[in-house]
């Protein structure tokens, strides 16, 4: 059993996999990939619903992808996840992209489809919106919300859900601040599609400065973190706790830390936080659920996510 496969090893599958007790038929693609998570939450849902098929890590370099991709029905797989770098690239490579995955602009769930087409799905925003409901509570749609980091994949896919959720207000936040304006463009355009009224005012993109920030921070309910200001040793949060304030929540996407720094942030002025421990979980069922068409048992999965978590810190 190998740790991780690659392209070369799809191009030789049968040699590749000789030795494995379950055919290897789902895995996450990425690049970097051997610290995924992903497989410990598959394989225990595939033992527990007594699909024989095991889930691996293929690692895909970005001119690999399109090749990787062209070949996974052949060798018989389900289907695979996307992760960083690929997601938007991956939406290239399929023959059909579901209507919610179009609008994000990204893919991070692949289907083989009988013939050995490849159709994509997104549900890293639906997992989001579980993942909120399960934190904390709260109807993602009830909430007025601020997106740091909503120029990246995760944050792009995040403000497009908050926007199909029908958000009271959606801030969006961005180191390169051009991202987060033609964001914004783009998901007026969104309530306009919804009739809702008074969309214009709905939408803003801020300037990443502490004075702006704080003054928006005051104006919004959920702060989520979906940069990767955190994820290095030596980080600092993404928000300080003097701008912070005790009738926020916190939801850091980040997933490598049991206590994020945004969220160690958080504590000091008393506001609720979580992780994206959940998301990570909520994401995973979904995709669970498209592969088999069958609920996911995710309590066993959140299990298996917390020992992977355990065993790697
Ligand atoms: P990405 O596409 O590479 O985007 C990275 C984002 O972080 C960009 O907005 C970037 O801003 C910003 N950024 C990077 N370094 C920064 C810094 N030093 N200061 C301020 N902003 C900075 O990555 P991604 O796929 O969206 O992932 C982003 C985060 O989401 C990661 O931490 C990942 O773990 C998390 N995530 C979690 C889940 C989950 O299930 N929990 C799922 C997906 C992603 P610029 O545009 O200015 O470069």
């Amino acid at each position: 059993m190998k740790a991780v496969y690659t392209l070369a090893d799809l191009r030789d599958w049968a040699r590749a996999t000789e030795g494995e007790p379950l055919s290897v038929r789902l895995a996450v693609v990425g690049d970097p990939v051997a610290h995924s998570a992903s497989p410990a939450m598959h394989n225990a849902a595939l033992e527990h619903c007594g699909i024989a098929a095991r889930y691996v890590r293929l690692h895909l370099r970005a001119e690999e992808l399109r090749e990787g991709l062209s070949m996974i029905a052949g060798v018989g797989f389900v289907g695979v996840n996307c992760t960083i770098p690929h997601k938007a690239a991956a939406l290239l490579a399929m023959d059909r992209v579901d209507e919610h995955a179009k609008r994000v602009g990204v893919v991070n769930t692949v289907m083989v489809e009988p013939g050995g087409t490849l159709a994509g799905f997104n549900t890293d925003g639906p997992g989001l919106v579980r993942a909120v409901d399960a934190e904390f509570g709260a109807r993602l749609g009830d909430l007025r919300v601020m997106v740091l980091g909503a120029g990246g994949g995760a944050g792009r896919a995040i403000a497009i859900e908050c926007a199909l959720e029908g958000c009271r207000r959606v801030v969006l936040v961005n180191r390169t601040a051009e991202k987060a304006r033609d964001l914004a463009g783009e998901l007026s355009g969104l309530w306009r599609g919804t009739g809702a009224p008074a969309h214009r005012a709905r939408v803003s993109a801020v300037e990443w400065e502490r004075e702006a920030l704080g003054r928006e921070l005051r104006e919004v309910d959920l702060v989520i973190n979906c940069t990767s200001l955190g994820m290095g040793a030596g980080d600092s949060s993404p928000l300080p706790a003097a701008i912070l304030h005790s009738g926020l929540i916190l939801y850091d996407t980040i997933y490598t830390a049991s206590r994020t720094q945004l969220m160690l942030a958080g504590d000091a002025v008393g506001a609720r936080s979580a992780n994206g421990f959940s998301m990570l979980l909520y994401q995973g069922a979904l995709a669970f659920e498209i592969w088999f068409g069958r609920p996911a048992p995710v309590e066993l999965m959140r299990e298996a996510l917390k020992v992977q978590a355990r065993a790697s810190r």
